[in-house]
């Protein structure tokens, strides 16, 4: 059975993220989308809700699990018994940091590959903090994230403001 991880923030997951699970989700037999509780980040989402989110978008995907973990990545992979990571590739500027991260990960354990999976043309420029930052200021969401996920976003800067 072949076991991938796709790791990440997630904060919060937008339709770049799901796209790369769909697609990832055909060619492995179960696919267990990691949340990371990075101590050294404050996301907007709290791990349990981000967790939760993936879940609910992911409950008619066949073979797609979510859980959160700390710690290392590879460490992650080996609890589960996988042996590929997949990492979403955008514009050539996440390419640095990718690059480093699965030749750091090989290094660590070198029977877990890392795989890029190309965004989809309509996901190039999406990220979770341009989303939260158009939410913030009350701009459309609506083709860059979830329903559910707008509606998160929305509850929780309209809570922001009226702090
Ligand atoms: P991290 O903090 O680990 O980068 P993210 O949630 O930002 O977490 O991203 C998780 C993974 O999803 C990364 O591999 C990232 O490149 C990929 N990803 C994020 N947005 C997109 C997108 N629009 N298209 C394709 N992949 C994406």
């Amino acid at each position: 059975m072949k076991t991938a991880i796709y790791p990440g923030s997630f904060d919060p997951t937008t339709n770049g993220h799901t796209d790369i699970i769909t697609r990832a989700s055909r060619f492995v037999d179960r696919l267990v989308v990691g949340v990371l509780e990075n101590p050294s980040k404050t996301p907007v989402f709290s791990t349990e809700e981000r967790v939760n989110q993936l879940k609910e978008l992911t409950k008619d995907m066949p073979g797609v699990e979510v859980r959160s973990f700390s710690g290392l990545t590879v460490d992650f992979a080996r609890s589960l018994g996988a042996d590929l990571i997949i990492r979403g590739l955008r514009a050539v500027t996440d390419f640095e940091y990718e690059f480093q991260m699965a030749l750091t990960n090989r290094n660590l354990a070198d029977e877990i590959e890392t795989l890029f999976i190309p965004t989809s043309a309509h996901c190039l420029y999406l990220s979770s903090s341009m989303v939260k930052e158009i939410a913030l200021f009350g701009g459309n969401i609506d083709d860059k994230v979830p329903p559910i996920i707008k509606e998160a976003l929305m509850d929780k800067y309209k809570n922001r403001r009226t702090k």
